[in-house]
């Protein structure tokens, strides 16, 4: 399971469809439901657009049952909600050698060392601290035995940034960083990004819409301003291409203090979140197609 609340997703959308199907005499022009196949990665909304699901689209819409937040909540933000998401892949290669005659070699594991402690400067001294960014290392893997200086170690990790500009440049001193440090260490370096996600970035214009009918569904006093979260989701392709905003709604029960994070295997969500998605969604697109 993914534990997101996608299933919570699809049931919204579904009762979108038929909130808006009763109201059909009171709007124009055509509502069209899109069902998220691969959320993480740009796989899933990448080729849905290749097919058409953006052809003479002028809005979208999108939500996103979030847990942290109480069950008749929702948040809202005309800017950028959730965070690119990219992989990059290092190789550090040496020469290999003996553990006992390092002076003979070029040790790959001091060097990779030393790129991990390096990358985390970045954000620590490159980014202003009010932006939401993230350089994580996930897996470093080298070596074989304890007394043989490996050949090559391996460093895998994500770079998350709030909009286009500081993605770009974040992956591009990932980069920039790792070759000066290994190459300093006399180590060589093979650099990769894998693309994932672009930033999830809200047109303010569409963003006040939602808020009135966040207003409407919920009240004043259960709408809130969303902060930037550094996750990722393919929505961001969607906008990318048509004005539009992605959305939190609440889905967390309010009794419980203690709850299960997002991707915990305990995961779960308020139901009561699901009509707030339904009506907030659908005063929404009532304001754009009335
Ligand atoms: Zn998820
Ligand atoms: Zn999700």
């Amino acid at each position: 399971m993914h534990a997101c609340g996608h299933d919570g997703h699809v049931a919204i959308a579904l009762g979108v469809g038929e909130v808006m199907a009763g109201l059909r005499d009171g709007w124009r022009g055509r509502l069209r439901l899109c069902f998220q196949p691969a959320e993480e990665h740009a796989s899933g909304a990448l080729p849905m657009i290749g097919d058409g699901a953006l052809d003479g689209v002028d809005h979208a819409l999108g939500l996103h049952l979030w847990t942290p937040l109480d069950a008749g909540r929702v948040a809202v933000t005309g800017g950028s909600l959730f965070g690119s998401a990219d992989e990059f892949r290092i190789a550090v290669r040496g020469t290999g050698g003996h553990g006992g005659l390092p002076h003979l070699s070029v040790d790959p594991v001091v060097a990779a060392a030393h790129v991990v402690v390096a990358l985390q400067t970045l954000v620590a001294r490159e980014v202003a601290p009010d932006r939401a960014a993230v350089v994580s290392v996930g897996l470093i893997q080298g070596g074989q035995a304890h007394n043989v200086i490996a050949r090559e170690v391996e460093l895998r990790g994500t770079v998350r940034a709030p909009d286009q500009e500081l993605r770009e440049r974040l992956m591009r001193r990932v980069e920039e960083v790792a070759r000066a440090v290994a190459t300093g260490l006399r180590a060589e370096v093979e650099f990769e990004m894998v693309a994932g996600c672009p930033p999830v970035v809200n047109d303010p214009v569409s963003a006040e819409v939602v808020r009135k009918a966040a207003v409407e569904a919920v009240g004043e006093a259960n709408v809130e301003v969303a902060r930037p979260i550094t996750v990722g989701d393919d929505m961001a392709c969607f906008l990318e291409r048509v004005p539009g905003c992605y959305f939190l709604v609440g889905a967390g029960d309010p009794a419980r203090a203690v709850r299960p994070p997002h991707h915990h295997a305990d995961f779960d969500i308020d139901e009561r979140a699901l009509p707030v998605g339904v009506s907030t969604s659908s005063h929404a697109l009532l304001a754009w197609l009335r």
